[in-house]
């Protein structure tokens, strides 16, 4: 049963919430333009896995599918806009937006990609730690 899976990751509203049959083995950070304007942030940290590992406890309703570039989808909450996933739907990976997961267990960083549009340069980004913290809302 999925309901028994324990809780992975939340979109900012909470929403849409997953639980993961795998954890991911490994991060990336993407500086690519579309990340940056996806993210409204200044680099993405993609986490793939098996899109059979993903089970969505809650949400479906929530996701809102944009087509980035040809074949490839970005996945979003259209409550609170938290960028969950992409994927191409003709692949059997499904790509997270890794800040939404609860607990990072200190993922290494494979790659880095498209550093040449990169805003600001990260050069030794190794892992990312975890857990997050879940403490007082920030803005
Ligand atoms: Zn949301
Ligand atoms: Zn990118």
């Amino acid at each position: 049963m999925s309901e028994t899976l324990p809780e992975a990751g939340r979109c900012l509203c909470g929403g849409v919430r997953y639980a993961l049959r795998a954890l991911p083995e490994a991060v990336f950070l993407c500086h690519c333009r579309t990340c940056q304007q996806a993210q409204g942030a200044a680099f993405n940290l993609s986490a793939p896995v098996p899109r059979e590992a993903f089970v969505l406890l809650a949400g479906e309703g929530l996701l809102v599918r944009y087509e980035s570039s040809p074949g490839k989808d970005r996945v979003f909450c259209r409550c609170c806009g938290s960028p969950v996933y992409a994927e191409r739907p003709d692949t059997p990976v499904r790509v997270l937006r890794a800040a939404l997961l609860h607990d990072l267990r200190a993922l290494p960083v494979q790659a880095q990609l498209h550093e040449g549009e990169a805003l600001v340069a990260v050069p030794d980004a190794q892992f990312l730690q975890g857990p997050i913290v879940q403490g007082e809302p920030h803005e």
